[in-house]
């Protein structure tokens, strides 16, 4: 331990203010108070300009001390105070804190990443606009007519003349829309001068709102036929248990299936906070928050929402935060880093389909879990969190056998369809063309036949996965990943999932020359397979290469809606929140990835998967049927799943987890690293792990290659740390961290830390 460490802090008379500055420092920068300024009188939550090194960077003040372990001869000066009022109040203060200290990630960039980019580079935190005055001088000159030969600029004046305070740019416009040019001309002779003022925050919300979705036509529909229902008697006693926990801590896990109405109790419950006159936060998946759900909110709440998700620009998301700050929009509907958004009184936190992966931060930055956050957020500020899905994440369903959450069901609605029908198809037992076996080709034209849709999902998009000489066997590889190239057939491209990389797709073997074929199915084949067999039905993909904004999605839904497309293909996407009232036959093609996997949560994501895209049958009146297409029938997973359903699976899962001392039976972190050879981030994780010795109890596997080791060019290693508790793993990291950051080798590789990891690949 360093000597200063043990020596007694420096006290310093004016007080020392603890400064949190984004950059990768795993500490606080301690700064003196401008001079003549105690550091009480700046508060914490405040934005500061600060120098470091020889630039100067913009903090926050996140605490104050008496002193300093820093020698005073090395203490700088703040250099202004940014914010008069604080941005963010004492509770998202302590998130912050505890954020960055659970996921051990520097807390500088902990709470830059709570800002929108233009606060962290120091722009104002309330709107501004430009408001032009008369000057003294102007006024006088005003009074006398000047200037005579210059009537605009004349008329300007005498309009500032009749407004003391001075005229805000939009009036200005709307009175004389040439005014700028006259403003110059009358500024020049010191005669006017502009000035920035705090715009009113509900006109920024206006702008937000416009550009978050909007009246869509799909919006406008959905809207029209959103009656307002009466709520059934489950409905009402999940919004009642919810309610009477208002202004105190408590968890609740809402689970029922897709359309059992968990949407509904969100809005009563937002409705009643807002009554109350708090303020609600909702998180939603990062592809969940589609103009349908945005539109629901809007035409139900009448309040103004601001929206914060990841395709907002800068400018967007700086209006809709100070909208929030600023008490004007209440509610927020946001994606994984809303979780920070300073919502004014916050009331009450929804997370909807809290066991989307989304919700994890996967790479970059501090990874973070923003379901996890909303709890701890709603403990520490002492209001009620509802999570709820259709298939709840195993550690959710753990946290409700141990009395931590409260479960809330909600059965299938009275007036809704019954719950689809699902049977495996066994691969090996039929005729399979294409990808598709003739029960399922069967199917699929039963169900076009007597009106209804049809829904196949796959989780691989392109043409084929593979692309293979049919006489030297040769597969086309990438060159900087250990991956197959996949065919996309309709771009002509190989193209990498992995980093991106994309050729012509070549006609002939890369090594003989021969003929090469693409082997197995994705989704842009099934699609064409599909239009050959049914010409009459017309087909609709969604995956990441046909849809790439928020209008693509839209124009697909619209299709579906208003039956212009019979066939749906889709790929992960097509499981998310999107109502699909005309579908009535589902086909899964291959489910055979999960079942296999090194991954320990691959089932749960399997049987996710599965439920999820049943859900999306039967909708309407009619019951779904659903078809899942494997290898492996009698594999117990699935069995379990079909028979005992969601619930069934996860008993059976979670008593697996907890023989094999899995999560949530224990804790997990993961240690990455990457380099530019095979050995490099091996080497720096065979050290990092010597360092560790002697702090059991702490359990190290690995380090071990990653399960596809080479990509982009980059060799990737990683060690897992498994304790059995939170507090256990926490003393380790504190102690091995600072300790792994000194090794020589850290230089050499690119290297991040991430706890409870979702992803163990
Ligand atoms: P979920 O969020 O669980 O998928 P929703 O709340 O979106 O379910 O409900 C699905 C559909 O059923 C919506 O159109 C909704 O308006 C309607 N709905 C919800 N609750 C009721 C109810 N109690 N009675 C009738 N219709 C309802
Ligand atoms: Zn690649």
């Amino acid at each position: 331990m360093p000597a200063a460490d043990l020596s007694p802090p420096a006290a310093t008379a004016a007080g020392v203010l603890r400064v949190a500055v984004d950059c990768p420092l795993r500490s606080l920068l301690d700064y003196l108070p401008p001079a003549g300024v105690r550091a009480l009188d700046l508060p914490a939550g405040a934005r500061v300009r600060v120098p470091m090194g020889g630039r100067s960077a913009v903090g926050v003040i996140v605490a104050h001390a008496d002193g300093s372990l820093l020698a005073p001869q090395r203490l700088r000066r703040i250099g202004a105070l940014l914010d008069p009022e604080p941005l963010f109040d004492a509770a998202l203060l302590e998130l912050l804190r505890w954020t960055a200290s659970y996921y051990q990630h520097p807390p500088g960039e902990v709470y830059a990443a709570a800002l929108p980019t233009a606060l962290r580079a120091g722009q104002a935190a309330t709107a501004q606009e430009s408001w032009l005055v008369l000057t003294d001088a102007g006024r006088a000159a005003h009074a006398a007519g000047e200037p005579k030969r210059a009537p605009r600029q004349r008329a300007l004046a005498a309009l500032l003349a009749a407004h003391s305070e001075g005229l805000a740019a939009a009036q200005l416009y709307a009175a004389q829309p040439d005014w700028r040019s006259s403003a110059r001309a009358l500024a020049k002779r010191g005669w006017t001068e502009l000035q920035l003022r705090d715009a009113p925050p509900v006109a920024a919300m206006s702008a937000a709102d416009t550009t978050a979705g909007g009246a869509s036509a799909i919006g406008a529909a959905a809207a029209a036929i959103d009656v307002i229902p009466d709520l059934s008697a489950a409905q009402t006693a999940a919004v009642a248990a919810v309610d009477a926990c208002a202004g105190r801590f408590g968890s609740f896990l809402l689970q029922g299936a897709t359309g059992s109405g968990k949407t509904e109790v969100y809005l009563r419950l937002v409705l009643r906070t807002l009554e109350r006159g708090a303020g609600a936060l909702v998180l939603v998946p990062e592809i969940g928050l589609t103009p349908q759900l945005l539109e629901r909110f809007r035409s139900r709440l009448r309040v103004p929402i601001a929206v914060l998700h990841s395709a907002l620009s800068d400018g967007e998301r700086l209006q809709a935060w100070r909208a929030v700050r600023a008490g004007a929009a209440r509610v927020v509907i946001g994606t994984r880093s809303a979780i920070f958004a300073p919502v004014q009184r916050l009331g009450l936190i929804v997370v909807d389909e809290e066991h989307d992966s989304s919700y994890k931060q996967q790479e970059g930055g501090c990874r973070y879990s923003a379901r996890d956050l909303a709890v701890l957020r709603a403990q520490q500020s002492g209001l009620p969190v509802l999570l709820g899905s259709a298939t709840p994440a195993l550690e959710s369903l753990h946290n409700v056998q141990l009395g931590r959450y409260r479960q809330l069901l909600l059965p299938r609605r009275a007036d809704q369809a019954a719950a689809p029908r699902i049977a495996l198809i066994d691969l090996r037992a039929h005729a399979v063309h294409a990808g598709l076996a003739t029960p399922v080709t069967q199917a699929i034209a039963r169900h076009l036949g007597s009106d209804g849709q049809v829904l196949v999902y796959l989780n691989r998009r392109g043409y084929a996965p593979t692309l293979l000489c049919t006489s030297c066997g040769w597969i086309a590889p990438c060159t900087e990943c250990d991956a197959r190239l996949t065919v996309h057939r309709g771009a002509a491209q190989l193209r990498c999932h992995y980093c991106g990389a994309a050729q012509p797709l070549p006609t002939r073997c890369g090594r003989c020359g021969f003929e090469v074929r693409p082997v197995g199915q994705g989704t842009e084949r099934i699609a064409e397979t599909l239009a050959a067999m049914f010409p009459t039905a017309p087909l609709a993909r969604l995956d990441r290469d046909t849809v790439h904004s928020a209008a693509d999605m839209e124009a697909v839904m619209h299709s579906l809606l208003d039956g212009s497309a019979r066939i749906l293909v889709g790929t992960q996407m097509v499981t998310k929140g999107h109502h699909f009232p005309g579908v009535s036959l589902v086909a899964v093609i291959n489910a055979d990835q999960g079942l296999f996997s090194a991954d320990f949560r691959a089932a749960e994501r399997l049987a996710q998967t599965i439920v999820q895209v049943a859900g999306r049958a039967g909708r309407g009146t009619r019951a779904g049927e659903v078809l899942i297409q494997t290898e492996y029938p009698e594999h117990p997973l699935l069995q379990n799943l079909i028979n005992n359903g969601y619930e069934g699976f996860a008993a059976g899962a979670l008593a697996e987890r907890e023989a094999a001392r899995w999560p949530p039976f224990a804790r997990l972190a993961l240690l990455r690293a990457s380099g530019r050879s095979a050995t490099t981030a091996l080497d720096f994780l065979r050290e990092a792990r010597e360092c560790a010795t002697a702090a059991p109890p702490a359990r190290l596997l690995g380090p071990v290659p990653a399960s596809m080791a080479r990509r982009a060019g980059r060799h990737h290693a990683q060690l897992l740390i498994e304790t059995s508790g939170r507090g256990e793993l926490h003393r380790f990291l504190e102690q091995w961290l600072p300790l792994i950051e000194r090794l020589p080798a850290a230089r050499r590789v690119r290297w991040a830390l991430d706890v409870d990891p979702l992803d163990l690949q």
